[in-house]
């Protein structure tokens, strides 16, 4: 049945639907794969095999009473386990959520489960989704199927790696800074980070509120782009989530790019650039070319203030939203000495449920914010956010879409800069800047280096302009045949 493991989403939802085979046998055959590969990789933090089974066969019986339940019927998914889920633990790979089981569904989940999908499980991230390797997960590191001793990247690094180890069809990630689209890119798949209000953030545990987006992964841009049309859409109980209706991104993805004008911004090819990842990407761009799109040389000169001015409004409003762990309301509480006070049991509590990094930049976010430190760093932050807004928009006047490398190495080491957050902090260089312009961006793989390694290309667009985004990123995917390059992860040990 490996066949199953391998079709493109779409194909897999069509032969279920037409009862070639039950999302039981699909479903079965996906957790068979999870169970050979899990203790390697390591993705989950939750995983629901029985539940998901159950799950499969109602949807089962229904297509046999001549119903359709729907137009992801019987695909299984993995979801981050930062997005709330009704009687299913959600964790944020924190001690402090250890043991948190939400009493409501995101809007994504409930989309999903009315479209009729099969939640397999919940995976590993970055604690509260801060991080590139999902090294800061309070429980286990994730392998990178390509190489196990290194990172799938982060935070969202579980689904990335399931997805690049043929585990699921289909994934949620979620993307503040990169963490769709950097571990995307390490893992030698798609990932998609919508425009800022294009998918409901209800019932995701807030990061940093102005730059979080909920987005699709998968294995084919036509995966995520057929998922992206089933999460996204309006909804009255986020206000910052567009009211336009999503479009059919699947319709139309094989229209070709004759004609399309491609930015290449120099501020993304930087000397310090990993020279393979510029060849692959700097090729990649010509097969466009070859295709009928003109490629032209942009500035975006703002990008060399992207990471500070990230690493400033990011932690500042991570350390507005998570002052809500103060040990009463959610998860765990540190029982204090006898006779010690309420703010005792704040301060244990908050010590011990949270991990380093969260603290960094819980420190990062406060201090800011406070008073004397404002003006000097978070007021100007938010200016420097406007004028990187305004590269892009300047530049989009000329060109429609803009094309870079996703990160500027490969997949690095497990523990190789976990000591050293500077260093960390740079795999979002060429991520974070769209995260703080609100723009959609997809990461898709455009190679594979000497070592063996995936190399990502990002492709980004006009404020909800996902559909020639995807339309561009499956034009390229149909020349590069980058599957060929699956990880080659035996199933026997
Ligand atoms: N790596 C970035 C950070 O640590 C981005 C994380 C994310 O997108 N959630 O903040």
């Amino acid at each position: 049945m490996t066949d199953l493991l391998q079709l493109e989403a779409p194909a897999l939802r069509d032969r279920i639907r037409s009862g070639e085979v039950s999302a039981r046998e699909v479903c079965r055959t996906f957790l068979e794969r999870i169970d050979s590969i899990e203790d390697r990789i390591g993705a989950f933090l939750t995983l629901r095999a029985d539940e998901a089974l159950k799950d499969a066969a109602k949807l089962d019986e229904r297509i046999t009473r001549g119903e359709d339940p729907g137009p992801l019927t019987g695909l299984p998914i993995a979801v981050k386990d930062i997005i709330s889920t009704r009687g299913i633990r959600t964790t944020c790979a924190s001690r402090l959520l250890e043991d948190f089981v939400p009493t409501y569904d995101a809007t994504v989940i409930a989309k999903l489960k009315q479209a009729g999908a099969v939640l397999v499980g919940k995976t590993n991230m970055d604690e509260f989704a801060m991080g590139s390797s999902t090294e800061n997960s309070a429980f286990h590191p994730t392998h990178n199927p390509y190489d196990l001793e290194r990172v799938p990247g982060g935070s969202s690094g579980g689904s990335a790696a399931i997805l690049a180890a043929d585990g699921v069809p289909l994934a949620l990630g979620t993307d503040t800074g990169g963490s769709i689209r950097q571990p995307a890119a390490l893992c030698g798949i798609v990932g998609l980070k919508p425009t800022y209000g294009r998918v409901s953030r209800y019932g995701l545990v807030a990061f940093a509120s102005s730059l979080d987006q909920i987005g699709p992964m998968g294995r084919s841009v036509a995966d995520v782009a057929m998922l992206l049309g089933h999460i996204a859409g309006p909804d009255p109980r986020d206000s910052t989530a567009s009211t336009r209706e999503p479009a059919d991104y699947l319709a139309g993805l094989d229209r070709g790019v004759e004609g399309l004008r491609i930015g290449i911004p120099t501020q993304y090819f930087p000397e310090s650039l990993d020279g393979e990842i510029g060849d692959r990407v700097r090729a990649a761009l010509e097969t466009l070319e070859g295709m009928g799109a003109r490629l032209e040389e942009i500035s975006l000169p703002h990008t060399r203030y992207a990471v500070p001015t990230y690493y400033i409004v990011a932690p500042a409003e991570a350390s507005s939203n998570l002052a809500r762990y103060d040990g009463v309301r959610y998860g765990f509480r540190a029982n204090p000495a006898e006779g010690s006070g309420l703010g005792e049991m704040y301060t244990t509590t908050r010590n011990r449920g949270f991990g380093p990094e969260v603290k960094r930049r819980i420190m990062l976010g406060t201090y800011v914010l406070s008073a004397g430190y404002y003006d000097a760093y978070y007021l100007k932050a938010q200016k420097v956010r406007t004028l990187i807004r305004e590269d892009f928009r300047k530049a989009f006047h000329s060109v429609d879409l803009i094309c870079s490398p996703t990160t500027p190495t490969t997949a690095f080491r497990i523990g190789e800069k976990k000591g050293n957050p500077l260093e960390m902090y740079h795999s979002d260089v060429f991520t974070a800047t769209i995260n703080l312009a609100g723009l959609p961006a997809l990461s898709l793989p455009c190679g594979i280096s000497r070592e063996g390694l995936p190399i990502g290309i990002q492709i980004i667009g006009r404020p909800f302009e996902e559909q020639l985004i995807l339309k561009t990123g499956r034009c390229l995917e149909e020349n590069l045949h980058f599957r060929e390059n699956r990880p080659r992860l035996a199933v026997d040990h």
